[in-house]
């Protein structure tokens, strides 16, 4: 399998070369040449253990490396989950609550990261040399990365964040990492300093090549390819379940990473009549599944703060299939959004943008009174993330397709905004054990130079 990219001028190159290069050289995002039909496969692969599909889906994908290494790959990446299923379905109420969270740091990133550490590691040690991973956080992201890459040679990752900005919480979920390849950098300025660090270091195009720096963003390929399964088991699972013959997926929504790998999943051919996209008050893509016209505006900081984004960075792969995969036209209509920050699709006869996806907003009102509402009626808690899928879900249920809810993180991450909504505090043992761990944390100016020299200190 070779791997194309959405603006047309890269020369294709195989997966490991894909994994390896994140971003194409040409600004565009990087896809399978095709997508491999595998309607004929689905019967068998209903029978299959959760890492038993993994093993399936990437192979058709993963097509150089060879397949016993594959598979020590995935059975290493999902050992690391507390379920024996890794992502299991739970019924509540109406709905299957898809359980995405029982990685090590209690988020749906972890079922990507924990591969992606993985396989970086893997094709180092075959190709040689070494990675040194840049990345910026306002909480998320950052754990689930050093997570997936603690402890493996060849490998420094490098996590900025905002000092005294971040959840004390997740500050600590980074920060008790002692791992000597893990080195966290509170930075004296905002978010949105750590984030102008990073992208000026990699703007240094020399700096870069010289030491080595790579990115573990959310439009690297094997994130979205890993992400493809879940949505294969739980469907099998479901349908197993209850008799039916296609599902649909409530997907709350940031980057368009996770409900993009839902959407490649059933040009697969799995049987999914409904892609449900949920966002909060950051609403961009729910805009544009309902008007067409993708319009950026400011960020207002949310419950959910995973979804709080400005433009969805993997929105551009659902967009090279909706414009034909004709990367001509995807590529003046990306270079329009750039200049004027809008850009506009023809609906269909209809007056849809795409039959496959229905698209709600879930603001803070919706998601407390849902997080309540499930912990009323099922005594089960929801986190916010979650709360604002359900809620749209509720929208858009059918008689003849159960509804499929991902549930991207466990409530006990996100503590304020549940004790706001029930009144009561949910704990997880692995949050609790944080509260007397050791940390390791390097404080550091607010500047490029110093980030700069700290890095060629460290590597
Ligand atoms: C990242 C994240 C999301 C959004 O996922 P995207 O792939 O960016 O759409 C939702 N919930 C949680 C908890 C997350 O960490």
């Amino acid at each position: 399998m070779k791997y194309i990219s959405t603006r047309g001028r890269m020369e294709p190159v195989g997966f490991q070369d894909a994994v390896m290069t994140g971003l194409a050289p040409d600004g565009g995002l990087l896809l399978p040449e095709h997508l491999p039909d595998v309607a004929d496969k689905l019967q068998d692969w209903a029978e299959l253990s959760y890492t038993e599909l993994a093993f399936e889906v990437m192979s058709l994908f993963a097509t150089d490396i060879p397949p016993a290494d594959l598979a020590e790959l995935v059975t290493d990446s999902y050992a690391a989950f507390d379920h024996p299923e890794v992502a299991p379905c739970v019924e509540v109420g109406d709905f299957q609550i898809l359980e995405l969270f029982h990685g090590p740091t209690l988020a749906f990133k972890d079922v990507a990261l924990q591969f992606l550490g993985n396989l970086f590691s893997y094709i180092l040690e075959h190709r040689g040399g070494r990675l040194n991973i840049l990345g910026a956080t306002s909480g998320d992201t950052g754990s689930a990365a050093i997570h997936g890459v603690r402890g493996k040679p060849n490998i420094n990752i490098f996590i900025m964040h905002p000092a005294g900005r971040t959840s004390p919480l997740q500050e600590k979920q980074m920060t008790s990492v002692l791992d000597a390849n893990v080195f966290n950098l509170a930075v004296a300025g905002t978010f949105d300093d750590c984030q102008h660090i990073m992208k000026t270091t990699f703007g240094d195009v020399d700096f870069k090549a010289e030491h080595s720096l790579g990115s573990v963003n959310s439009v690297n390929w094997a994130r979205v390819l890993a992400q493809t399964v879940y949505f294969f088991y739980s469907a099998f699972r479901t349908m197993e379940k209850t008799g039916a013959e296609s599902v649909q997926f409530s997907v709350p929504t940031g980057n368009f990473g996770d409900i993009l790998a839902g959407y490649l999943a059933q040009r697969m051919g799995l049987p999914i009549s409904k892609l449900i996209l949920a966002t909060n008050e950051n609403d961009i893509l729910s805009r544009f599944f309902n008007s067409g016209v993708y319009g950026m505006t400011n960020v207002v900081p949310t419950l959910s703060p995973s979804m709080d984004i400005q433009v969805a960075s993997n929105f551009e792969r659902y967009l090279y299939y909706k414009v034909g995969q004709d990367a001509e036209k995807l590529t003046a209509l990306m270079s329009g959004f750039t200049q004027t920050g809008d850009l506009c699709i023809e609906l269909d006869e209809h007056s849809v943008v795409d039959e496959l996806f229905v698209a709600g907003r879930g603001d803070t009102e919706a998601t407390m009174a849902t997080i309540r509402k499930y912990h009323e009626q099922y005594g089960y808690v929801l986190d916010p993330h979650t709360a604002v899928g359900v809620y749209v879900a509720e929208q858009h249920r059918s008689d003849i397709a159960p509804t499929i809810c991902l549930a991207t993180a466990h409530p006990a991450k996100f503590t304020q905004a549940i004790v706001d909504a029930i009144g009561e505090e949910v704990h997880h043992p692995t949050l609790d054990a944080l509260a007397d761990a050791e940390t390791r944390c390097d404080s550091i100016a607010n500047d490029i130079d110093a980030v700069k020299a700290y890095l060629v200190e460290k590597i």
